[in-house]
């Protein structure tokens, strides 16, 4: 099984708290991370973290409020910090790309390393190293030009019936690796051809992961994140302020408890929490009357994909 967690850096919404930061939330699969917004002060809850900023990196960002992006340029300036050599992946609205430069001229600042920026549009948005994943891109429903973002780790071949192909003729050696890695092999004993699915269980499902970013709750992004494992969502309101919800363009927790039953996830993780919830509990109860695998994320919280588990804090 994969390695993957989800890291929450900032968890407030407009206004950050002593509690929470701005928008930040990390998918670190294996040794890579996916950045998906960064609000002021992502630099330092990604240094603070441990995370780690060398990994290769590729950065999402949902739309172009500074909550949701001025943290990029003290980010691109810690990995420079740190001598980084690897190029840096940011995809987002149309805008993204003069705010990266146009900064860059104003405040003088050089990278050691190259930054590769792209508009997004729906639709597949970024494709691995070795597809082992990717990342797709969605309209959601804000005040300005937004996207949810979904994370899909590729299906991974079934498990290898080492029994199996020693009866078709096939000796332990590097014909198994070609089998195991979905190539049709000729069995040296029989002189037939032995194709992956005489030896492989059933192909097991990768992960996926829904991340909304500022939105209202609607039936395209219920079907965007369709199936996933985690849906991380828009909760920036609780009942006593359904009325702002939809005058501000962001959702209730208990709008994104019915989009995540209407999706079919296993877990929905709330975030983006207004200032006025210093207790975010009231929320998550009225979340899980309507799906109780409902949890709130605060700074600093690990989630760990691959076991469906909060990580303890050490
Ligand atoms: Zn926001």
């Amino acid at each position: 099984m994969s390695d993957i967690k989800i890291h929450f850096l900032g968890t407030s919404s407009a206004i950050p708290t002593r509690e929470r930061g701005l928008s930040c939330t990390i998918i670190q699969y294996e040794n890579e991370l996916l950045i998906f917004d960064c609000g002021e002060g992502a630099q330092r809850a990604a240094i603070t973290s441990g995370i780690g900023l060398s990994k290769d990196t590729s950065i999402f960002v949902s739309h172009m409020h500074g909550d949701h992006v001025v943290g990029l340029l003290g980010l691109l300036q810690s990995m420079a910090m740190q001598n980084r050599k690897k190029p840096v992946f940011v995809f987002g609205p149309k805008g993204i790309v003069e705010f990266v430069q146009l900064n860059q001229r104003l405040l003088n600042f050089g990278l050691t390393y190259p930054v590769y920026g792209k508009v997004v549009r729906r639709g597949v948005v970024f494709d691995s190293k070795r597809l082992r994943y990717r990342v797709l891109a969605e309209k959601s429903q804000h005040s300005t030009l937004s996207y949810a973002y979904l994370f899909q780790e590729k299906d991974k071949p079934g498990r290898f019936k080492p029994q199996s192909a020693l009866k078709l003729g096939v000796p332990e050696g590097p014909l198994w690796s070609k089998l195991q890695d979905g190539q049709t092999v000729r069995s040296p004993k029989t002189k037939k051809k032995v194709r992956p699915s005489q030896v492989l269980g059933p192909s097991r499902p990768g992960k996926k992961i829904g991340i909304s970013g500022d939105t209202r709750p609607n039936n395209t992004l219920a079907r965007f994140f369709r199936a996933s494992d985690v849906i991380v969502f828009d909760s920036t309101y609780g009942d006593d302020h359904a009325e702002s919800a939809k005058q501000n363009m962001h959702s209730t927790a208990r709008e994104a408890a019915k989009l995540a039953r209407n999706a079919r996830t296993k877990q929905l993780i709330l975030t983006h929490f207004s200032a006025r919830y210093r207790d975010v509990g009231e929320l998550v109860k009225q979340a899980r009357e309507v799906f109780p695998n409902t949890l709130a994320a605060s700074d600093n919280l690990v989630y760990d994909v691959t076991s469906m588990k909060v990580r303890d804090l050490p």
